[in-house]
């Protein structure tokens, strides 16, 4: 052919972390078809929908199978009814939004990475390690990135201290995957004072917001200013079990403007031009995970996780292997031990306990040293997996 390609993806890595462990992991099972592997990589849920969510799905489904109430092609920023649900949600913690500042999406990872499309070349800063479709989606289109490195010496939470530049896009991830830390009220603050004084745009991913136990925020706008400087994206994935149902929303402010255009504007331009909308079962259904009985309902599944976290963290705590992660996250952050770097600890417990991880460096290079462990599990199959690693580490 003839074409010219989009050189930007030579930049990339060979494959995409999950899939490079699910390669490994069959290879493995081919070999030893006789062994049970317990999988603690993925960060994908275990526990089904729960029953308000179930019944507004049913319901929906009936209408969808009556002419008068059938639907077709949705809004492409979603259904008002969903839109309010989002906005309800974040007024019943104090945080207002406008209906028309919240897109209803597919997922939060799609719109992480499409948003990349609203911007010119603008430096990146990125948290070294993180969720890597930050830096994928950033690499795809040729920008310039920058990382802000997560280290056991600033707890794993940069802060924007010696950045002297201007107009930076800046991702950021609380609580954070795959190191489970969560910025306070202050270190947020830091931040989106610092995004305003140099003119910057901060993308927060709230993904795991469900997870935070204790007095942090929750979202970015409980921060004051953050409404002039910031995009939210979050997710039902993980709070609602929603990762094979999908439904996810971004917040966009009206007050975020930059040489005479508005970014509100722009993303809702950009979504009906290349998005058809989520289908009306799943808002229905993510109106119903959002309503005071839905989260109710969700809470008991992060209980149910976070059971998981407790009981993994135990077990390095007996053994003196330090770790970070599990109390506002369903992530196990955890330093590999014999001093293997983190691939080699991969294929170890893969070898030896059958326990599968997610290596730390596929997160970034800060991530070297280090593993991550989900408490996404069934109980049965962490305890299991616990039993392996103390036979083990
Ligand atoms: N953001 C973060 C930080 C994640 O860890 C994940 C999934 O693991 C996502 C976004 C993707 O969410 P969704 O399932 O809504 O696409």
């Amino acid at each position: 052919m003839k074409i010219q390609l989009n050189e930007n993806y030579k930049q990339l890595q060979e494959s995409y972390l999950f899939a490079g462990i699910a390669k490994k992991v069959s290879a493995y099972s081919q070999a030893h078809p006789d062994k049970k592997i317990i999988r603690l990589g993925i960060g994908d849920v275990t526990l089904p929908l729960t029953p308000t969510v179930i019944q507004a799905l049913q319901k929906a489904v009936g209408e969808m199978a009556v002419q008068e109430t059938f639907r077709g092609y949705p809004p492409e920023a979603g259904f008002d009814f969903a839109r309010q649900a989002v906005v309800d949600y974040y007024g019943r913690r104090g945080t207002k939004l406008d209906l028309c500042e919240v897109f209803v999406s597919d997922g939060a990872k799609s719109d992480c990475a499409n948003l990349t499309e609203l911007f010119g070349d603008n430096p990146v800063l990125i948290p070294d390690p993180v969720y890597p479709v930050y830096l994928d989606s950033n690499l795809m289109c040729g920008r310039k990135v920058t990382f802000l490195q997560a280290t056991q010496e600033n707890g794993f939470l940069p802060m924007p201290e010696g950045l002297t530049g201007e107009g930076y896009l800046i991702y950021l991830c609380s609580p954070n995957n795959p190191t489970g830390a969560v910025y306070n009220k202050e270190q947020l603050t830091q931040w989106v004072d610092f995004a305003r004084r140099s003119g910057s745009l901060i993308l927060f991913d709230a993904a795991y917001e469900a997870f935070i136990h204790g007095d942090y925020p929750h979202s970015i706008y409980e921060i004051e200013g953050a409404r002039e400087c910031a995009i939210e994206i979050c997710s039902l994935s993980k709070t609602a079990g929603f990762t094979g149902t999908r439904c996810s929303w971004t917040v966009v402010p009206v007050e975020l403007t930059a040489g005479g255009m508005s970014l509100r504007d722009m993303w809702e331009r950009r979504q009906a031009t290349k998005f058809n909308g989520v289908p009306y079962i799943v808002q229905r259904a993510a109106q119903a995970a959002l309503s005071p009985q839905g989260i109710r309902e969700c809470q008991g599944l992060v209980d149910y996780y976070m059971e998981n976290a407790r009981s993994i963290s135990a077990l390095l705590d007996k053994k003196g292997i330090f770790y970070t992660g599990g109390q506002s996250s369903p992530y196990i952050w955890m330093r590999c031990t014999g001093n293997m770097d983190a691939w080699t600890f991969f294929d170890y417990l893969l070898e030896n306990v059958q326990v599968v991880g997610t290596p730390g460096s596929g997160f970034g290079a800060c991530g070297e040293g280090f593993f991550r462990l989900t408490s996404f599990g069934s109980h049965e199959a962490t305890k299991e997996a616990i039993a392996r690693l103390d036979s083990l580490l």
